[in-house]
């Protein structure tokens, strides 16, 4: 856990900890600028959360690095082609009422079957 980038940590944060750790989650991808884990409470057969390590607020804030942001995208892909068929719906919960309750940003890569409306 030494390899913790601590300025762009919130220690407060759910997700930092799962990113350095400390809370374990179920890894279907990490790299150097995200990690890629399954969603605790699954809204689709494949349901996969992909996190930049950097804390940043919401996708307004990834949205100032885009290169971070296109490689959320490009991971998001990667999984939703090596878990499911390759189609995906990706969701940004932005802000309280709008159904965001970690405010570390995630995409949510939901995939694997006909996905219902409205759910997320
Ligand atoms: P949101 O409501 O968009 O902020 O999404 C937060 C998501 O994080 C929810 O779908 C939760 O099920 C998921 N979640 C919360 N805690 C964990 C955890 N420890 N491991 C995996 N997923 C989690
Ligand atoms: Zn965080």
């Amino acid at each position: 856990m030494g390899s913790t980038d601590t300025e762009h940590r919130d220690p407060d944060c759910v997700f930092c900890k799962i990113v350095a750790g400390e809370i374990p989650s179920e890894r279907v991808h990490e790299d150097e600028r995200v990690i890629a884990f399954a969603d605790l409470h699954p809204q689709a057969p494949v349901h996969v959360l992909v996190v930049p390590r950097e804390h940043r607020r919401d996708v307004t804030e990834l949205a100032a690095d885009p290169a971070l942001l296109a490689h959320t995208v490009q991971v998001a892909a990667q999984v939703a082609g090596a878990r499911a068929d390759g189609d995906f719906r990706l969701v940004f919960n932005t802000g309280e009422s709008a159904g965001q309750t970690v405010f570390h940003v995630h995409a949510h890569v939901l995939a694997g079957g006909k996905l219902a409306e409205g759910e997320l």
